[in-house]
């Protein structure tokens, strides 16, 4: 049964549960999907009845920020652990390495795909990369059909939410592979152009803070957790 966030279902999982689960999919047949909310996804969710049902359909709904962990503590419903969407991604590579998977990567600038492919190959020996393309195209059925055509067994799609949530819940059959991975900003962090936060800040849940000090103009996208808890709030 999934944890009831603001109408968003979370699994209640560890990051070990959550990679077995991650790699059963990805072992069975039909195309299956992750998802990573954190509170801003969970508060567009909330205004875009779309994203709620792409978001809600997915195979694995992960918590990832701690916002949503306090928020279904708050709730009296916790959720064992924060299961970052990068942690998991990586984990799920690592996993397609060993057993000869191959992984499309789709999202970020023109250039960024391909260097996070780059690093990850050289990161992870026997890694097939299937292929690369930036996510700045006009035809999302084209951008499928290019996933399906190069024979990938699963997909990163790193477009924003709620943009690759949906796109995840449109062409799964489409893309032809056996799981997607919806994770925002990762292919900018595997490429070496973002950085994640030091340890410390991770460690102290205070990664959401190191990002804002990164870049300032997050702010408004950043008010958007005190809005998330004053809605946990509310709810309870
Ligand atoms: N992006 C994209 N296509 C778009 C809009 C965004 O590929 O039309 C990429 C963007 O370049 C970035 C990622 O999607 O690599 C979203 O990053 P963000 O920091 O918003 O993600 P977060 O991890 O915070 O959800």
């Amino acid at each position: 049964m999934r944890i009831n966030v603001l109408g968003v279902g979370f699994d209640n999982v560890t990051m070990a549960e959550a990679l077995a689960r991650g790699a059963e999919l990805l072992e069975s047949e039909g195309a299956h999907y992750v998802v990573t909310p954190n509170p801003e996804i969970v508060e567009a969710c909330r205004a875009d009845a779309e994203a709620m049902a792409a978001v809600n359909g997915a195979d694995l709904v992960l918590p990832d920020g701690i916002g949503v962990v306090y928020g279904a503590k708050m709730l009296k419903t916790p959720l064992k652990e924060r299961v970052p969407g990068i942690e998991f991604g990586t984990g799920m590579i690592e996993y397609c390495a060993n057993s000869g998977k191959s992984v499309y990567f789709l999202g970020a600038k023109p250039g960024v795909a391909e260097q996070a492919a780059k690093n990850l190959r050289q990161r992870f020996d026997g890694l097939i990369v299937s292929g690369t393309k930036d996510g700045y195209f006009k035809d999302d059925a084209a951008a499928a059909a290019a996933i399906r055509e190069s024979g990938a067994d699963m997909a990163l799609i790193c477009l924003g939410a709620p943009k690759q949530e949906k796109f995840m819940a449109k062409y799964g059959e489409a893309s032809g592979c056996r799981l997607m991975l919806g994770l925002g900003g990762s292919l900018d962090v595997f490429a070496g152009v973002a950085q994640r936060a030091p340890s410390f800040y991770v460690n102290h849940n205070l990664e959401w803070f190191y990002r804002l000090l990164k870049n300032p103009s997050r702010f408004g996208r950043m008010m958007k957790l005190p809005l998330f808890l004053a809605h946990v709030a509310k709810e309870k």
